[in-house]
């Protein structure tokens, strides 16, 4: 009896040096300020076969318009 319970979160991807489709394992690379770039690994080999960027909570605030330094006053000519 082998219970096998397909509880994996990671989906599969092929494996080129497995030679077949592998389960993958996510491995946080980096953390962008436009979010976090992640990257699967092969659980049988340990090399990288995909990566993704997840996109953050949303924190790009909306710039600020610069303000108008419009009021220049003319002297007046007669
Ligand atoms: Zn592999």
């Amino acid at each position: 009896m082998t219970p096998q319970f397909g509880a994996f979160t990671a989906s599969e991807l092929y494996c080129p040096k497995c030679k077949r489709a592998q389960p993958v394992r996510e491995k946080l690379l980096l953390v962008l300020p436009s979010g976090e770039l992640h990257e699967f690994l092969c659980v049988g080999c340990g090399s990288s076969l995909a990566k993704r960027t997840s996109s953050g909570p949303a924190v790009s605030a909306p710039a600020p318009a610069p303000p108008r330094s419009s009021a220049r006053r003319r002297p007046l000519l007669g």
